[in-house]
This record gives structure tokens, C-alpha cells and sequence, in this order.
């Protein structure tokens, strides 16, 4: 992308970046407190647009009952990491 210079940046291309406190939205487990955190299924529910977090194990099961194509599109596997420090203050958590 070019700047009003004309000089061209190399551009990161973030799918999402979010902050949850919640544990899974099925189960209500937490997530992996290490760095490496944990796999998760991320589901977008229109027309809010609020984000539904699962655990690796239920989003497993979900995706084993989702059979429409239409339905599968508004899953998306993630991974979530635990968050060192505090979030900005205009973040929402
Ligand atoms: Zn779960």
C-alpha cells in the first residue's frame, strides 16, 4: 500500500485480533494459561457479529455436526494465546 509519498510498505494482513476473559462458550473451561495457547474454533454469528469462543474439543464436536457449507463459512479455527500485561484502554475485554 502506498502512503500519500508514494513510497510503498510491507502491509500485515490480520485475519482478527481480539480479547476474550471468557473461558470455552460451550463448556466454560479456560484456555491454555502457557504461551503456546490453545487451538479454537471461532464462531461469527450475524447480524451482531459477537465472537463465540470454543475449546478445541467442543469446536471438534461442533464441526462433526455442521453439515451446510453456508453454516461451516462462519466457523473459523484460531488460536488463542494468553495475554501478558494489560490491553490498551479503548480495548474492549
Ligand atoms: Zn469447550
Amino acid at each position: 500500500m502506498a502512503d500519500a509519498n508514494g513510497q510503498i510498505f510491507e502491509q500485515l494482513i490480520v485475519n482478527q485480533a481480539a480479547v476474550v476473559s471468557h473461558g470455552c462458550c460451550a463448556c466454560g473451561n479456560a484456555y491454555a494459561s502457557n504461551a503456546p495457547g490453545d487451538r479454537a474454533l471461532c464462531a461469527s454469528i450475524n447480524p451482531e457479529q459477537n465472537l463465540y469462543l470454543f475449546c478445541a474439543a467442543c469446536g471438534d464436536a461442533i464441526m462433526a455436526h455442521v453439515q451446510a457449507d453456508a453454516v461451516r463459512g462462519r466457523y473459523t479455527w484460531d488460536w488463542v494465546v494468553p495475554l501478558r500485561g494489560r490491553p490498551l484502554p479503548n480495548v474492549s475485554a
